[in-house]
């Protein structure tokens, strides 16, 4: 058990995807007075305009970081959460066959204690109580996402220990580490039939196709942590990342009434726990907080 305030640190690839996957989650636990830190491994530089009405192309890489430094200090007022870079240049999403070098220099390409290294200084920093990351596969190919897992795992496991990492500050150990699960199919096909019986366009119905056709095993959701009240919050963090979020494009595609009905949930799998606790859970604190705290 713990004594209050809880921290909750989370660990993205690129500024906007603290705002695509647990967003609310993060809008929630800060607006209920738990410390929230959100760490953005890289600068996001070899990220594309994704948003064709952003007006103009930015193609260097030192324009585009400054860029989105901006959008990624609004999304995180937006969601009320502190925020941090881990400093590393992103490594891009290599297209082609056969693909592409990395960029030499990139966060994938980084000795994984050299990229560890400066999140452990921030554990040990901030001292969370619960870390959320992506799972091994990153949730999506990119290099940085995959990298991002193996730097949170790496520190939610050597922070605590004081014969690693010495020098980066005084051993922390945090609790439990969670994998982001935005997209789970269970959602999407709730989501998606509800469209379709709604008489609208899905945004999902290449997904539900290539996922079926693909078999990809489904990774275990342990934790579904209520979040309506925050979807505004997401949405208004979504729309800070100008560059990369098309406002008219698929994250606003689903009527909020609609999400609201089939899915006021963001889903996790809880991935390690030094504390006992019970699944399914519903909050990324349980087994944690203090039991007067405990909902
Ligand atoms: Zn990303």
């Amino acid at each position: 058990m713990t004594t209050a305030p809880l921290r909750l640190l989370a660990v993205h690839a690129h500024p906007d995807d603290e705002s695509s996957k647990g967003a609310a989650t993060t809008a929630r636990y800060a607006a209920e007075g738990v410390e929230v830190l959100v760490v953005s491994c890289t600068g996001g530089e070899r990220g594309s305009i994704l948003n064709p009405s952003y007006g103009r192309d930015i193609t260097d890489l030192d324009e585009m970081r400054s860029v989105r430094t901006v959008e990624m200090a609004e999304a995180a007022r937006a969601l009320g959460v502190q925020h941090r870079w881990l400093g590393f240049v992103d490594s891009g999403l290599p297209e082609g066959d056969p693909l592409p070098p990395l960029p030499e220099g990139c966060f994938a390409l980084t000795p994984l204690e050299d990229a560890a290294a400066p999140l452990v200084e921030i554990v040990r920093e901030f001292r969370p109580h619960v870390i959320t990351t992506y799972d091994p596969t990153g949730g999506y190919p990119h290099p940085d996402h995959i990298m991002c897992h193996r730097v949170a795992k790496e520190a939610y496991e050597t922070a605590g220990d004081a014969e690693r990492y010495r020098g980066r500050g005084e051993p922390w150990t945090p609790l439990k580490l969670y994998y982001n699960h935005g997209f789970s199919m269970a959602r999407i096909r709730a989501v998606h039939e509800a469209m379709l019986g709604a008489g609208l366009e899905s945004p999902f119905g290449d997904w539900v196709e290539s996922r079926a056709a693909r078999e990809i095993p489904e990774r275990e959701v342990t934790t579904r942590v209520p979040v309506a009240d925050y979807f505004d919050a997401r949405d208004a963090a979504l729309r800070a990342h100008a560059t990369q979020i098309d406002p008219d494009g698929f994250f606003f595609a689903v009527p909020r009434d609609l999400e609201l009905d089939e899915w006021p949930f963001e889903e996790y799998e809880l991935a390690e726990s030094r504390v006992a606790t019970t699944l399914p859970e519903d909050d990324l604190f349980a087994g944690i907080r203090p039991p007067e705290e405990t909902a």
